[in-house]
């Protein structure tokens, strides 16, 4: 059997024929198999769901308890047959619950990461490479100039700032799923022990995250504006965690002489940052850098490559350099949530 039998690329995502379920589809199918939270690749709108616990969990949240029409949870390591292909949820390291599935069939073994990352992240499962035919990556940051610096470094700086600035609030922009909770993790692990204030975007996967026995301290919702509960005074010299679009609407205004901060592996292209109107740009990064990208495909040591999205001819490229078949896969509809902020309203989640 050649891969591409096992799984095809389709325009609704990766399709398993033998078992007829498609991986992360961005369109809506009757059975979908789903490695992680973020928008790009967990819609609303399937027929039935296979997922982690916390995947499925974090749908619920977002989208709400009508997500799909039926739901089994994929426990992490345990196999699950649907005809006569085998499926595993092996963890990715790239927000909590996410999962890189390995598909096995008649002895050909596919790895579809999702997305992922190496680094250490407290708040979930770290990678574990699977020995594999055929890789299936992301390449997010698939460019020699993204080389991430360690995450404890880049949340130092943060609290140097505030160190540095008592008297101004400080606005991190991070995406609500994963980013926010990993960067409230780092600062407590730093030693951070002020309550740490969120919008409200932010609120129901954080409490999700508490609730699974994350420690992230105390954590305040900023109130909608409106109510004067606080005064302007209240967030000098706080944390504030907001969503990146956040930053630059009319709701950071209330906040005295702030100082801007932006945690994301983008962080690393100074003209973003500046676009942006950052102060502060943070390089935190939920996808593996380029030495990680590569590190990775040598360890699980298959001979094909193949790229979802992200900067997937360079990383190709790279594969041919050292003998392997890197191949394009041209998947439209992956944007990387983790680094393009969806506002999960129900109603787009199936757009
Ligand atoms: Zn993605
Ligand atoms: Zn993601």
């Amino acid at each position: 059997m050649k891969p591409s039998d096992l799984l095809t690329p389709t325009p609704a995502g990766l399709y398993c024929p033998a078992a007829d379920i498609y991986i992360d589809p961005v369109r809506p199918v009757a059975r979908a198999l789903i490695t992680h939270g973020h928008s790009d690749h967990a819609r609303a709108g399937h027929g039935a769901v296979l997922a982690t616990r916390e995947t499925l969990a974090i749908m619920a949240l977002r989208y709400g308890e009508a997500f799909t029409g039926s739901q089994q949870v994929a426990a992490p390591g345990e196999t699950t047959r649907i005809g006569a292909v085998d499926f595993r949820f092996v963890p990715a390291g790239h927000v909590l619950g996410s999962a890189q599935i390995v598909v096995e069939h008649k002895g050909l073994r596919i790895v579809v990461s999702g997305d992922y990352k190496r680094e250490r992240d407290p708040t979930c499962a770290p990678f574990e490479p699977v020995p594999c035919d055929v890789f299936i990556t992301e390449a997010t940051f698939g460019l020699p100039v993204f080389r991430h610096p360690p995450a404890h470094a880049e949340a130092a700086k943060l609290l140097d700032s505030v160190r540095l600035f008592p008297d101004r609030t400080h606005i991190v922009g991070a995406y609500s799923l994963g980013k926010a909770q990993r960067l409230m993790a780092l600062i407590r692990e730093a030693g951070y022990e002020r309550p740490i204030f969120i919008h409200g975007a932010v609120e129901k996967i954080t409490e999700f995250y508490q609730a699974q026995g994350i420690p992230l301290g105390e954590i305040r919702k900023v109130e909608p504006s409106g109510r004067k509960a606080e005064g302007r005074k209240a967030f000098a010299g706080e944390i504030v965690i907001c969503p990146p679009s956040a930053i630059q609407d009319l709701w950071s205004r209330r906040f005295p002489d702030p100082v801007t901060a932006f945690a994301s592996g983008w962080m690393r292209v100074r003209a973003r940052a500046r676009q942006k109107g950052v102060e502060l740009p943070l390089i935190i990064s939920d996808h593996a850098d380029w030495d990680d990208l590569q590190a990775t495909i040598r360890e699980v040591q298959a001979n094909e490559i193949w790229i979802t999205h992200g900067e997937a001819e360079a990383l190709a490229h790279w594969c041919g350099t050292v003998g392997l078949k890197g191949m394009p896969l041209h998947l439209v509809g992956y944007g990387d949530e983790g680094e393009a902020e969806p506002e999960a309203k129900p109603a787009e989640a199936s757009a």
